[in-house]
């Protein structure tokens, strides 16, 4: 599980996030939605110890994590502007990660066998970054960050530099491969669409504080506030 108890961060006396307090389940897959600016990549990037929190207590498995640096927390993080590593193919992008850690040969084919099918690149293990289309780099970068099988998987808007149909696609692949993993994770997005469909449970934002949080059909049927409402809910 990763709780987030009264998490604040401030910027040079401005405040990102104020007192932000929620705890995803295992396994679950949480979403934070909100406007430009609401502090949804603060809270992210303090998850993964990229940054580190004004006040408050962040625990990933029960484990306090405020002083542990971000390479010792067993977390991924896939952002909008992924970089794949250009001279490996994508077979070796998506091992790397366990190869760097020490993992057996036989589990890492296995791995990228799991991965590459879940998320559609079978059959382009062998090429290399620059001879794929945006959506298959996109799907190559969740793949990488997902095959070590973190602790917990965070996303940044991964899917909004694709077009419609790509980010569609991509969309109910993700999904697949998190019912197949089972890995606890919190994404971020704008989109309406990604928010309903893909989370258990939804937080929404708004400068910085949480305005709600609840299963996607409760917070359509009952948005606490016009803010929610419009992001989310029923506008009528
Ligand atoms: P977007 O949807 O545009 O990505 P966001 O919800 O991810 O927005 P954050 O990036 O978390 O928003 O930013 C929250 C607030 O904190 C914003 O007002 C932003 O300007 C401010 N902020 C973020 N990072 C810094 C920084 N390094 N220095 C100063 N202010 C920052
Ligand atoms: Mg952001």
């Amino acid at each position: 599980n990763v709780r987030l108890e009264g998490i604040k961060r401030r910027f040079n006396n401005v405040s990102a996030i104020e007192d932000i307090s929620f705890e995803v389940p295992d396994g679950q897959f949480w979403v934070l939605v909100g406007p430009s600016g609401c502090g949804k990549s603060t809270v992210l990037r303090t998850i993964a110890g990229l940054e580190s929190a004004t006040e408050g207590n962040l625990y990933i498995g029960d484990v306090l994590v405020n002083n542990i640096p971000a390479r010792h927390r067993d977390v991924a993080m896939v952002f909008q502007n992924y970089a794949l590593y250009p001279h490996m193919t994508v077979a070796e992008n998506i091992a790397f990660g366990l190869q760097m850690r020490k993992v057996e040969a036989k589990i890492i084919r296995e791995r990228v066998q799991v991965v590459a099918q879940s998320l559609a690149l079978e059959h382009l293990l062998d090429r290399k970054p620059k001879q794929l289309s945006g959506g298959q780099q996109q799907r190559v970068a969740l793949g990488r960050a997902i095959a070590r099988q973190p602790q917990v998987f965070l996303l940044d808007e991964p899917l909004s530099n694709l077009d419609a149909q790509l980010r569609d696609d991509t969309r109910v692949e993700l999904k697949q491969l998190h019912q197949k993993l089972g890995i606890t994770t919190i994404y971020v997005t704008h989109d309406q669409t990604e928010a309903m469909t893909l989370g258990d449970r939804i937080v929404v934002l708004e400068r910085g504080r949480i305005q709600q949080i609840g299963a996607p059909g409760s917070i359509y049927a009952k948005p606490a506030n016009r803010m929610v409402a419009t992001f989310l809910g029923n506008p009528a």
